[in-house]
Order: C-alpha cells, then structure tokens, then sequence
C-alpha cells in the first residue's frame, strides 16, 4: 500500500553535492535519475513539489572570492550553476514523464522562465514540479535562502531539506559515534547552537514566517515518499 501523504504542497531543497554521486564534482546522471524516481513517487501521489537545487557540485562564490575573484561576480557564476542543476533535473524528471518548469531568479528567457509568481503557482496547480533556479537573484545569499523564500511565496506548508543524513544531529555523526538525532528542535536552537541545517539567514527566514524544516536522507530509497507521509526518520525544525 501506498503511504498517505500528509502534505499537499512543498518544498524540496537538495545541495548541489546531491547530484554528483561519488565523482567529486558535477553531474552524475544515474543519481539525478534516482533523485527524480523519488520526486516521481511523491509527485504521483498527488503532492505538489517545489524544488531548489544548490551549485555546490559546480561552483561555489565563496570559493571564487577565497581565489581573488570579486564576491558578487563568484556569486552570480554560483547561482549560473544551479541553472545546470535544475535543467539536469528537469530533464531527468522529463525521462520519468512528470511535467516541470525551471524558473529562474535571473532573466535567460532562452533557457527558462523567468520567475512570475502567480504563473508558478499556476504551475503547480496543474500538477508541474516547479524547479526555482539562479537562488535569489542576489549575491550574498545561498541556496537554502532561496528555498525558504519560494517556499513563503508558494505557500508551501514544509521544506523538506533532503542531505545525508536522516536529520539534526548535535554533532557531526559521520565524525562522532555518539552524535545524538533531534526528534525535533527549536529553529532558535539551531541558531544558539550553530548546527549546520541551513545557514543563519535561512532558518530565520523560515522562523519568522512558521515554516517548518523536515530534514531527512536522501539516501534512504523510498525515503521522501516516507518522510511526507510523516513516518521514518527525520528532525523537524519548528
Ligand atoms: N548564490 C547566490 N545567491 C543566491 C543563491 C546562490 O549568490 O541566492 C550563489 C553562491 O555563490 C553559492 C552558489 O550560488 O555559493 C551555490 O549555491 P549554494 O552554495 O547554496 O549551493 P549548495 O551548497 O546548496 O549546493
């Protein structure tokens, strides 16, 4: 049987990293395909799917600016690269016949669409996974920014930050064996405590509009279809 989704819209936020596999670097299209087969899962039973990729995989403007490139220009070739990001997506998620549009922060008309609000929300009324692309527009943010920003705009009820592990931890479990799981955590705390869900500007974004964060893994196979029917395991950020 199939698990009843207790969420009719929201928003998925996947780094960059997400899609390179074990490569190091780029796309890995086997994990793209894999990733879109879990959107195709949720998107199937009927809830409505915002998504927000990151361009860690590709560039990231902090690097640039370490390297002597200026911040801003670093953070526009950032924000170029979740464009990639999304189209990989698009198109894999195109393979798996679920209909989506990238919309983009930035004009490029060519490429996408730019990003008109009510035209997304449109979108995604008629069951179109909505890929926001080019993060803010803006230098000096992130993509995690991004993805609370749409997620207020499209009234979506959660973010669902999918990484590599299945929630918060109060230190990094990769590194400690007795890092401990939050069942649930106070967007506050997280900031008190500088646990690395999303950054600062992020989770007060989401804070100060009641937006709660699910992290989970996107490892788990079959995991997001779980988590959005509010089983598994997973943080909530509230
Ligand atoms: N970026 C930006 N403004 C935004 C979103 C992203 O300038 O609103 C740039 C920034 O340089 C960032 C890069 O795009 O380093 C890639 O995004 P991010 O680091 O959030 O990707 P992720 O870590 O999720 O892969």
């Amino acid at each position: 049987t199939q698990p009843t989704p207790t969420y009719r819209r929201v928003m998925l936020k996947i780094s960059g990293e997400a899609l390179m596999g074990d490569q190091g670097f780029g796309l890995h299209p086997p994990t793209v395909e894999r990733i879109a087969k879990e959107v195709k899962k949720c998107h199937d039973l009927g809830v409505e799917i915002c998504m927000v990729i990151g361009g860690g995989n590709i560039f990231r403007g902090l690097q640039g600016s370490a390297q002597g490139m200026e911040r801003t220009t670093a953070d526009y070739m950032g924000m170029l690269a979740t464009v990639m990001n999304a189209l990989g997506m698009q198109s894999a998620l195109e393979a798996q016949g679920v209909h989506s549009r990238v919309i983009t922060a930035i004009r490029m008309d060519e490429v996408a669409e730019p990003y008109i609000r009510r035209r997304a929300v449109r979108h995604l009324e008629k069951k179109r996974v909505c890929i926001f692309a080019a993060g803010t527009g803006n230098p000096y943010f992130t993509t995690d920014t991004a993805a609370t920003l749409r997620a207020n705009e499209m009234n979506c009820e959660a973010i669902f930050k999918g990484t590599k592990v299945d929630g918060v931890y109060d230190k990094d479990p990769v590194k400690f064996d007795d890092a401990v799981r939050y069942e649930d955590i106070t967007y506050d705390d997280v900031l008190q405590k500088h646990l690395g869900v999303m950054d600062a500007s992020a989770i007060a974004l989401a804070r100060d509009n009641d937006l709660p964060i699910i992290v989970f893994s996107l490892d788990e196979p079959g995991g997001f279809e779980t988590i959005l029917a509010g089983d598994g395991t997973y943080t909530i950020v509230h």
